[in-house]
Protein backbone atom coordinates (compact mmCIF):
# COMPACT_ATOMS: atom_id res chain seq x y z
CA UNK A 1 0.00 0.00 0.00
CA UNK A 2 1.38 3.34 -0.82
CA UNK A 3 0.85 6.43 1.59
CA UNK A 4 -2.01 8.37 1.62
CA UNK A 5 -0.10 11.23 0.46
CA UNK A 6 0.96 9.75 -2.91
CA UNK A 7 -2.60 8.62 -3.80
CA UNK A 8 -3.47 11.79 -5.21
CA UNK A 9 -0.34 12.14 -6.72
CA UNK A 10 -1.10 8.96 -8.72
CA UNK A 11 -4.69 9.69 -10.01
CA UNK A 12 -4.45 13.09 -10.77
CA UNK A 13 -1.31 12.58 -12.81
CA UNK A 14 0.42 15.83 -14.45
CA UNK A 15 -1.91 16.45 -17.16
CA UNK A 16 1.11 17.78 -19.07
CA UNK A 17 2.25 14.35 -18.96
CA UNK A 18 -0.82 12.51 -20.03
CA UNK A 19 -1.57 14.58 -22.78
CA UNK A 20 2.64 13.69 -23.88
CA UNK A 21 0.86 9.71 -24.03
CA UNK A 22 -1.87 10.57 -25.74
CA UNK A 23 -0.14 12.13 -28.44
CA UNK A 24 2.03 9.11 -28.66
CA UNK A 25 -1.64 7.32 -28.87
CA UNK A 26 -3.25 9.61 -31.64
CA UNK A 27 0.11 9.22 -33.84
CA UNK A 28 -0.34 5.82 -34.01
CA UNK A 29 -3.80 5.72 -34.80
CA UNK A 30 -3.63 8.60 -37.57
CA UNK A 31 0.20 8.84 -38.09
CA UNK A 32 2.49 11.40 -36.81
CA UNK A 33 1.93 13.64 -39.76
CA UNK A 34 -1.66 14.52 -38.81
CA UNK A 35 -1.49 15.15 -34.71
CA UNK A 36 -0.50 18.42 -33.18
CA UNK A 37 1.17 18.16 -29.98
CA UNK A 38 1.83 21.11 -28.41
CA UNK A 39 1.89 19.87 -24.90
CA UNK A 40 5.36 19.73 -23.63
CA UNK A 41 7.80 22.73 -23.21
CA UNK A 42 10.73 20.40 -24.43
CA UNK A 43 13.16 22.40 -26.40
CA UNK A 44 12.80 21.47 -30.28
CA UNK A 45 16.69 23.44 -31.16
CA UNK A 46 19.33 21.17 -30.96
CA UNK A 47 22.08 22.35 -27.74
CA UNK A 48 24.83 24.21 -29.04
CA UNK A 49 27.63 22.71 -30.83
CA UNK A 50 30.02 23.49 -27.65
CA UNK A 51 27.94 21.66 -25.44
CA UNK A 52 28.65 18.43 -27.28
CA UNK A 53 32.55 19.58 -27.63
CA UNK A 54 32.61 20.02 -23.91
CA UNK A 55 31.56 17.09 -22.76
CA UNK A 56 34.01 15.22 -24.58
CA UNK A 57 36.51 17.47 -23.68
CA UNK A 58 35.88 17.62 -20.21
CA UNK A 59 36.08 13.49 -20.41
CA UNK A 60 39.18 13.42 -22.56
CA UNK A 61 41.29 16.02 -20.19
CA UNK A 62 39.73 15.65 -16.84
CA UNK A 63 41.23 12.90 -14.54
CA UNK A 64 38.27 10.37 -13.81
CA UNK A 65 38.31 10.36 -10.00
CA UNK A 66 37.34 14.33 -10.32
CA UNK A 67 34.98 13.35 -12.91
CA UNK A 68 33.25 10.34 -11.31
CA UNK A 69 33.18 10.96 -7.56
CA UNK A 70 31.57 12.10 -5.08
CA UNK A 71 32.34 16.16 -4.23
CA UNK A 72 31.19 19.14 -2.11
CA UNK A 73 27.45 19.06 -2.00
CA UNK A 74 27.23 22.31 -3.14
CA UNK A 75 29.16 21.41 -6.18
CA UNK A 76 32.66 21.64 -7.90
CA UNK A 77 34.36 25.32 -6.52
CA UNK A 78 35.96 26.19 -9.71
CA UNK A 79 32.30 25.71 -11.43
CA UNK A 80 30.53 27.67 -8.62
CA UNK A 81 33.47 30.55 -9.17
CA UNK A 82 32.98 30.74 -12.94
CA UNK A 83 29.28 31.33 -12.63
CA UNK A 84 29.32 33.85 -10.51
CA UNK A 85 32.03 35.64 -12.18
CA UNK A 86 30.01 35.41 -15.31
CA UNK A 87 26.97 36.32 -13.63
CA UNK A 88 28.57 40.09 -12.12
CA UNK A 89 29.79 40.06 -16.32
CA UNK A 90 26.51 39.98 -17.14
CA UNK A 91 24.43 41.96 -14.35
CA UNK A 92 27.01 44.01 -12.45
CA UNK A 93 26.35 41.77 -9.44
CA UNK A 94 29.11 41.40 -7.10
CA UNK A 95 29.02 37.33 -6.16
CA UNK A 96 31.38 34.69 -5.32
CA UNK A 97 31.35 31.27 -5.88
CA UNK A 98 29.71 30.91 -1.99
CA UNK A 99 27.03 32.26 -3.04
CA UNK A 100 26.49 29.57 -5.97
CA UNK A 101 25.02 26.23 -5.01
CA UNK A 102 24.80 23.77 -7.35
CA UNK A 103 21.51 21.74 -8.21
CA UNK A 104 19.84 18.77 -10.54
CA UNK A 105 17.74 21.40 -12.55
CA UNK A 106 15.30 24.33 -11.50
CA UNK A 107 13.17 21.64 -9.67
CA UNK A 108 15.59 20.54 -8.32
CA UNK A 109 16.67 23.77 -6.81
CA UNK A 110 13.36 24.74 -6.13
CA UNK A 111 12.86 21.64 -3.59
CA UNK A 112 16.29 22.86 -2.18
CA UNK A 113 15.38 26.07 -1.21
CA UNK A 114 12.18 25.49 -0.17
CA UNK A 115 13.01 22.51 2.06
CA UNK A 116 15.23 24.92 3.62
CA UNK A 117 12.99 27.72 3.93
CA UNK A 118 9.57 26.15 4.87
CA UNK A 119 7.93 25.24 8.19
CA UNK A 120 4.65 23.30 8.30
CA UNK A 121 1.94 25.73 8.10
CA UNK A 122 4.60 28.55 5.96
CA UNK A 123 2.88 30.07 3.02
CA UNK A 124 4.40 30.51 -0.29
CA UNK A 125 2.85 32.64 -2.86
CA UNK A 126 2.75 32.29 -6.44
CA UNK A 127 0.98 34.66 -8.91
CA UNK A 128 -1.82 32.37 -11.53
CA UNK A 129 -1.18 31.28 -13.73
CA UNK A 130 2.09 29.37 -12.73
CA UNK A 131 3.91 26.21 -13.38
CA UNK A 132 1.58 23.99 -11.70
CA UNK A 133 4.48 21.61 -10.17
CA UNK A 134 4.70 24.57 -7.48
CA UNK A 135 2.06 23.18 -5.68
CA UNK A 136 3.59 19.86 -5.50
CA UNK A 137 7.13 21.10 -4.40
CA UNK A 138 5.39 23.61 -1.96
CA UNK A 139 3.49 20.32 -0.30
CA UNK A 140 6.63 18.15 -0.22
CA UNK A 141 7.51 20.62 2.85
CA UNK A 142 3.81 20.83 3.92
CA UNK A 143 3.93 24.54 2.95
CA UNK A 144 0.55 26.63 1.66
CA UNK A 145 0.27 27.39 -1.45
CA UNK A 146 -1.07 30.64 -2.30
CA UNK A 147 -2.49 31.97 -5.64
CA UNK A 148 -2.83 35.50 -6.43
CA UNK A 149 -5.81 35.81 -8.89
CA UNK A 150 -4.61 36.92 -12.50
CA UNK A 151 -4.36 40.34 -13.92
CA UNK A 152 -5.92 39.84 -17.41
CA UNK A 153 -5.21 40.86 -19.97
CA UNK A 154 -1.82 41.38 -19.51
CA UNK A 155 -0.86 38.59 -17.16
CA UNK A 156 1.22 40.40 -15.19
CA UNK A 157 1.35 40.15 -11.14
CA UNK A 158 -1.56 41.47 -9.71
CA UNK A 159 0.11 43.54 -7.17
CA UNK A 160 -2.23 45.36 -5.05
CA UNK A 161 -4.02 41.98 -4.44
CA UNK A 162 0.18 40.50 -3.42
CA UNK A 163 -0.07 43.09 -0.99
CA UNK A 164 -3.62 41.94 0.31
CA UNK A 165 -2.68 38.32 0.37
CA UNK A 166 0.88 38.36 2.24
CA UNK A 167 0.46 37.95 6.21
CA UNK A 168 2.67 36.83 8.45
CA UNK A 169 2.93 33.51 7.87
CA UNK A 170 4.17 34.37 4.15
CA UNK A 171 7.48 32.46 4.21
CA UNK A 172 8.70 33.04 0.35
CA UNK A 173 7.09 34.76 -3.04
CA UNK A 174 7.81 33.08 -6.42
CA UNK A 175 8.35 34.75 -9.52
CA UNK A 176 8.99 33.10 -12.65
CA UNK A 177 10.09 35.99 -15.81
CA UNK A 178 10.18 35.12 -18.68
CA UNK A 179 6.91 33.29 -17.43
CA UNK A 180 5.60 29.87 -18.08
CA UNK A 181 2.57 29.74 -19.18
CA UNK A 182 2.17 32.77 -20.59
CA UNK A 183 5.16 34.21 -22.11
CA UNK A 184 4.93 37.01 -20.28
CA UNK A 185 8.09 39.61 -19.04
CA UNK A 186 7.30 41.08 -16.36
CA UNK A 187 8.60 44.86 -16.51
CA UNK A 188 11.23 46.44 -14.28
CA UNK A 189 8.12 49.02 -13.15
CA UNK A 190 6.81 45.59 -11.78
CA UNK A 191 9.78 44.64 -10.38
CA UNK A 192 9.82 47.75 -8.54
CA UNK A 193 6.87 47.69 -7.24
CA UNK A 194 7.33 44.50 -6.13
CA UNK A 195 10.25 44.85 -4.37
CA UNK A 196 8.35 47.90 -2.36
CA UNK A 197 5.47 45.52 -1.07
CA UNK A 198 7.42 43.01 0.21
CA UNK A 199 9.62 45.56 2.13
CA UNK A 200 6.83 46.85 3.51
CA UNK A 201 5.62 43.81 4.26
CA UNK A 202 8.64 42.31 6.07
CA UNK A 203 8.98 45.67 7.80
CA UNK A 204 5.25 45.58 9.04
CA UNK A 205 5.49 42.04 10.28
CA UNK A 206 8.88 42.08 11.55
CA UNK A 207 9.56 38.64 9.48
CA UNK A 208 11.80 37.90 6.30
CA UNK A 209 9.47 37.28 2.85
CA UNK A 210 12.11 35.23 0.29
CA UNK A 211 11.60 36.44 -3.15
CA UNK A 212 12.08 33.10 -4.81
CA UNK A 213 13.11 34.23 -8.90
CA UNK A 214 12.70 30.80 -11.09
CA UNK A 215 14.28 31.71 -14.03
CA UNK A 216 14.76 28.61 -16.59
CA UNK A 217 13.36 31.26 -19.58
CA UNK A 218 15.88 34.20 -18.66
CA UNK A 219 17.89 33.61 -22.40
CA UNK A 220 14.42 32.91 -24.16
CA UNK A 221 13.65 36.79 -25.05
CA UNK A 222 12.62 38.25 -28.24
CA UNK A 223 12.65 41.87 -29.77
CA UNK A 224 15.10 42.73 -27.36
CA UNK A 225 13.34 42.83 -24.35
CA UNK A 226 15.48 43.25 -21.15
CA UNK A 227 14.40 40.62 -17.91
CA UNK A 228 15.61 42.75 -14.93
CA UNK A 229 17.79 40.67 -12.51
CA UNK A 230 15.94 40.37 -9.26
CA UNK A 231 18.85 40.60 -6.59
CA UNK A 232 19.64 43.82 -7.58
CA UNK A 233 15.90 45.32 -6.63
CA UNK A 234 15.10 43.22 -3.71
CA UNK A 235 17.85 41.75 -0.86
CA UNK A 236 16.15 38.99 0.09
CA UNK A 237 15.94 37.34 -3.32
CA UNK A 238 17.13 34.15 -4.19
CA UNK A 239 17.43 32.68 -8.04
CA UNK A 240 16.76 29.32 -9.15
CA UNK A 241 18.37 28.94 -12.50
CA UNK A 242 18.23 25.96 -14.98
CA UNK A 243 20.21 25.39 -18.09
CA UNK A 244 17.39 22.55 -19.20
CA UNK A 245 15.84 25.75 -21.67
CA UNK A 246 19.03 27.81 -22.31
CA UNK A 247 21.14 25.34 -23.69
CA UNK A 248 18.54 22.70 -24.28
CA UNK A 249 19.46 20.18 -21.87
CA UNK A 250 16.13 19.33 -19.55
CA UNK A 251 17.73 15.67 -19.89
CA UNK A 252 20.91 16.41 -18.28
CA UNK A 253 19.33 17.90 -14.91
CA UNK A 254 21.53 20.79 -14.38
CA UNK A 255 21.48 24.24 -12.72
CA UNK A 256 21.76 26.62 -9.62
CA UNK A 257 20.84 28.53 -7.12
CA UNK A 258 22.09 31.84 -6.18
CA UNK A 259 22.02 33.13 -2.45
CA UNK A 260 23.22 36.60 -2.08
CA UNK A 261 25.46 38.17 0.70
CA UNK A 262 22.49 40.01 1.47
CA UNK A 263 20.08 37.52 1.55
CA UNK A 264 18.19 36.91 5.58
CA UNK A 265 20.08 34.70 7.66
CA UNK A 266 22.52 34.26 4.50
CA UNK A 267 24.92 31.65 6.31
CA UNK A 268 22.32 29.61 7.78
CA UNK A 269 20.17 29.50 4.90
CA UNK A 270 23.62 28.57 2.36
CA UNK A 271 24.27 25.69 4.88
CA UNK A 272 20.65 24.62 5.11
CA UNK A 273 20.55 24.32 1.34
CA UNK A 274 23.57 22.72 0.65
CA UNK A 275 22.85 20.33 3.54
CA UNK A 276 19.04 20.05 1.47
CA UNK A 277 20.81 19.27 -1.80
CA UNK A 278 22.47 16.19 0.27
CA UNK A 279 19.35 14.71 2.29
CA UNK A 280 16.93 15.25 -0.55
CA UNK A 281 18.96 12.83 -1.85
CA UNK A 282 20.70 14.36 -4.83
CA UNK A 283 23.70 14.72 -2.91
CA UNK A 284 25.18 16.82 -5.52
CA UNK A 285 24.13 18.17 -8.94
CA UNK A 286 25.49 15.64 -11.97
CA UNK A 287 29.39 16.32 -12.16
CA UNK A 288 30.30 15.47 -15.67
CA UNK A 289 27.34 18.60 -16.88
CA UNK A 290 28.81 20.91 -14.13
CA UNK A 291 31.97 20.39 -15.35
CA UNK A 292 30.14 20.82 -19.07
CA UNK A 293 28.22 23.65 -18.09
CA UNK A 294 31.18 25.81 -16.54
CA UNK A 295 33.04 25.78 -20.18
CA UNK A 296 29.89 26.75 -22.20
CA UNK A 297 28.93 29.78 -20.16
CA UNK A 298 28.99 32.47 -23.37
CA UNK A 299 26.76 29.66 -24.98
CA UNK A 300 23.34 30.29 -25.95
CA UNK A 301 20.68 27.85 -27.98
CA UNK A 302 19.46 29.31 -31.81
CA UNK A 303 16.39 31.38 -30.38
CA UNK A 304 16.00 32.55 -33.48
CA UNK A 305 13.96 29.41 -34.05
CA UNK A 306 11.56 30.26 -31.50
CA UNK A 307 10.73 33.58 -32.56
CA UNK A 308 9.97 32.11 -36.12
CA UNK A 309 7.65 30.06 -34.29
CA UNK A 310 6.12 32.61 -32.54
CA UNK A 311 5.62 34.57 -35.30
CA UNK A 312 3.71 32.06 -37.18
CA UNK A 313 1.64 30.73 -34.82
CA UNK A 314 0.38 34.12 -33.27
CA UNK A 315 -0.33 35.53 -36.79
CA UNK A 316 -2.63 32.53 -37.28
CA UNK A 317 -4.35 32.52 -34.20
CA UNK A 318 -5.39 36.71 -34.60
CA UNK A 319 -5.89 36.18 -38.53
CA UNK A 320 -8.68 33.42 -37.03
CA UNK A 321 -9.82 35.79 -33.97
CA UNK A 322 -8.44 34.05 -30.96
CA UNK A 323 -7.97 36.18 -28.09
CA UNK A 324 -3.76 36.06 -27.32
CA UNK A 325 -1.16 38.33 -25.62
CA UNK A 326 1.82 38.11 -27.69
CA UNK A 327 4.47 36.51 -26.15
CA UNK A 328 7.59 38.09 -25.16
CA UNK A 329 9.46 35.20 -23.98
CA UNK A 330 9.25 31.16 -23.18
CA UNK A 331 7.65 28.91 -25.79
CA UNK A 332 4.59 29.93 -24.79
CA UNK A 333 1.28 31.21 -25.97
CA UNK A 334 -1.02 31.29 -23.51
CA UNK A 335 -5.02 31.73 -25.29
CA UNK A 336 -8.23 32.38 -23.81
CA UNK A 337 -10.72 29.24 -24.57
CA UNK A 338 -13.54 29.53 -26.79
CA UNK A 339 -15.88 28.35 -23.94
CA UNK A 340 -15.83 28.95 -19.94
CA UNK A 341 -14.42 25.50 -19.43
CA UNK A 342 -10.66 25.02 -20.50
CA UNK A 343 -11.20 21.14 -20.00
CA UNK A 344 -13.59 20.81 -22.24
CA UNK A 345 -11.83 23.35 -25.20
CA UNK A 346 -8.84 20.94 -24.34
CA UNK A 347 -11.01 17.86 -25.05
CA UNK A 348 -12.86 19.43 -28.04
CA UNK A 349 -9.14 20.62 -29.97
CA UNK A 350 -8.46 17.13 -29.17
CA UNK A 351 -10.86 15.98 -31.88
CA UNK A 352 -8.92 18.05 -34.47
CA UNK A 353 -5.83 16.24 -33.32
CA UNK A 354 -4.29 19.35 -31.15
CA UNK A 355 -2.87 18.78 -28.05
CA UNK A 356 -3.02 21.74 -25.94
CA UNK A 357 -2.46 22.12 -21.82
CA UNK A 358 -6.01 23.72 -19.98
CA UNK A 359 -5.46 26.40 -18.03
CA UNK A 360 -6.77 25.10 -15.03
CA UNK A 361 -3.18 22.96 -14.92
CA UNK A 362 -1.65 26.39 -14.32
CA UNK A 363 -3.85 27.54 -11.71
CA UNK A 364 -5.62 30.00 -14.24
CA UNK A 365 -8.95 28.34 -15.73
CA UNK A 366 -10.83 29.65 -19.09
CA UNK A 367 -7.12 29.77 -20.94
CA UNK A 368 -4.97 27.18 -22.76
CA UNK A 369 -1.30 26.74 -22.94
CA UNK A 370 0.70 26.04 -26.43
CA UNK A 371 4.02 25.59 -26.07
CA UNK A 372 5.65 25.80 -29.55
CA UNK A 373 8.80 24.49 -29.06
CA UNK A 374 8.15 22.41 -31.99
CA UNK A 375 9.50 21.29 -35.49
CA UNK A 376 7.78 24.48 -37.78
CA UNK A 377 6.45 22.64 -40.41
CA UNK A 378 4.02 21.02 -37.60
CA UNK A 379 2.58 24.38 -37.15
CA UNK A 380 1.86 25.01 -40.38
CA UNK A 381 0.09 21.14 -40.67
CA UNK A 382 -2.07 22.49 -37.82
CA UNK A 383 -3.69 25.26 -39.42
CA UNK A 384 -5.84 23.28 -40.59
CA UNK A 385 -7.15 21.85 -37.12
CA UNK A 386 -7.20 25.91 -35.66
CA UNK A 387 -9.13 26.67 -38.29
CA UNK A 388 -11.62 23.46 -37.50
CA UNK A 389 -11.48 24.74 -34.27
CA UNK A 390 -12.29 28.16 -34.65
CA UNK A 391 -15.41 27.12 -36.89
CA UNK A 392 -16.88 24.73 -34.57
CA UNK A 393 -17.53 27.36 -31.67
CA UNK A 394 -18.65 29.92 -34.56
CA UNK A 395 -21.41 27.09 -36.07
CA UNK A 396 -21.85 25.80 -32.81
CA UNK A 397 -20.68 22.24 -33.86
N1 LIG B 1 10.09 26.21 -13.50
C1 LIG B 1 9.36 26.44 -14.62
C2 LIG B 1 8.57 27.68 -14.70
C3 LIG B 1 9.36 25.51 -15.65
O1 LIG B 1 8.64 25.76 -16.75
C4 LIG B 1 10.13 24.32 -15.51
C5 LIG B 1 10.12 23.30 -16.56
O2 LIG B 1 9.42 23.34 -17.53
C6 LIG B 1 10.86 24.14 -14.35
C7 LIG B 1 10.81 25.09 -13.34
C8 LIG B 1 11.69 22.91 -14.13
O3 LIG B 1 12.82 22.98 -14.97
P1 LIG B 1 14.03 21.97 -14.88
O4 LIG B 1 13.97 21.10 -16.08
O5 LIG B 1 15.25 22.83 -14.91
O6 LIG B 1 13.91 21.23 -13.62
Amino acid sequence: MIAHKMLKYVEGSSVTRAMFEEGKRLAGLYGAENVFDFSLGNPSVEPPAEVKENIIKVLKEEAPNKIHGYMNNAGFEEVREAIALSLNQNFGTRFSGKNIIMTVGAAGGLNVILKTLLDPGDEVIAFAPYFGEYNNYVANYDGVMVAVPPSIPDFQPDLNRLGQMVTARTKAVIVNTPNNPTGVVYSEETIQRLAAILEEKQKEYGTAIYLIADEPYRELVYDGIQVPYLTKYYANTIVGYSYSKSLSLPGERIGYLVIPDEADDFENVLNAATIATRILGFVNAPSLQQLTVAKCLGAATDISVYDANRKLLYGKLQELGFECAKPQGAFYMWVKALEEDDSAFAAKAKEFNLLLVPGSSFACPGYVRIAYCVDPAMIRRSFGAFEKLAESYQSGK
